[in-house]
């Protein structure tokens, strides 16, 4: 069965904007680009129009591929002082002369969308209310909402990157799953995999998972992004693996529609929260 992550979005973001108009929320996001990146230049245009669909105002910054690390940091300082600024995202990838842990790091907590601050980050460690990183939070929306249980699975999350694998990984023991996480220096992936009951791919190589390491009746979620020949590819090989799978997100169409529901309602839980 596919995991329709764009149906789920849109679910969600019909809520939001009731919610919204509702509790005249005013919120503004502000989103920072450094440089000319073409894929930022696509995820910050779906962001914008989610926001525009259910009533978030959007002040877009783009600076220059130039722009001194010391400038970046400066217009943040002001972003998080400035009261009708309710969200702040600093878009990943950043050139290199800038630190894109320490920038985004100097983001107010509670302005923080993505959730990579120390204090959101130590509190999902701790298992304590955070703005969580959206990604991860998308995947266990989305397994919640087609009743798939968590706790007790065996969760194999393939990468352990800053934005996906890693923060996934602790919040799917806080929800009580056994956890396995792989990276590139795993020895026999395959079989590894192969032990999962639900299976997260979040490398970034073209269907590196094939039906080799899948279990039968196993859930599958694709985060991987490639860009092969213009099309998106996914880290798994839908063809191959989609006869296995009890359940399987299609890539494109699950995970990042789910993404951009996540950051809609992290700018609301943002709003509440107060900013400054
Ligand atoms: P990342 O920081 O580059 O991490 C990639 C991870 O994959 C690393 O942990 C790396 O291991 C591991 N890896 C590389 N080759 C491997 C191999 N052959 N076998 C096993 N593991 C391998 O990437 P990220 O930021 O976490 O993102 C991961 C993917 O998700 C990317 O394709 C990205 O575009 C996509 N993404 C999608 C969304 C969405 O909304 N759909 C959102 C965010 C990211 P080491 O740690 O050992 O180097």
């Amino acid at each position: 069965m596919l995991l329709d992550g764009k149906k789920v979005r849109d679910e969600i973001l019909v809520k939001l904007q009731e919610q919204i108009m509702q509790e005249k929320i005013k919120a503004t996001l502000a989103i920072i680009l450094v440089g000319s990146d073409e894929a930022s230049q696509i995820y910050i245009r779906n962001k914008e129009q989610a926001c525009a669909k259910i009533g978030i105002n959007v002040q877009k910054y783009i600076l220059k591929e130039d722009t001194l690390e010391k400038d970046v940091i400066k217009l943040i300082d002001k972003l998080n002082k400035q009261e009708d600024i309710t969200g702040i995202i600093l878009q990943s990838p950043v050139p290199k002369q800038i630190d894109f842990a320490k920038v985004s790091g100097l983001i107010n907590p509670h302005k923080d969308i993505d959730g990579f601050t120390k204090e959101n980050t130590y509190n999902l460690y701790l298992n304590k209310k955070c703005l969580m990183p959206c990604t991860v939070k998308g995947i266990i929306t989305l397994l919640n909402y087609y009743d798939i249980p968590i706790a007790g699975a065996h969760v194999v999350i393939v990468g352990r990157g800053n934005i996906v694998g890693h923060p996934l990984s602790l919040a799917m023991l806080n929800l009580n799953a056994t956890v396995t996480v792989a990276h590139s220096h795993t020895q026999n992936l395959a079989d590894i995999c192969q032990r999962a009951d639900i299976l997260i791919a979040a490398v970034g190589k073209p269907k590196l998972i094939t039906k080799e390491y899948v279990k039968k009746g196993a859930v599958v979620i694709d985060v991987g992004v490639s860009r092969v020949d213009g099309k998106i590819v996914g880290d798994v090989d839908y063809a191959e693996v989609a006869p296995l799978a009890s359940y399987i997100t299609p890539n494109p169409g699950g995970v990042g529609p789910m993404t951009v529901a996540m950051i809609m309602e992290n700018i609301v839980d943002a709003y509440k929260l107060g900013g400054i």
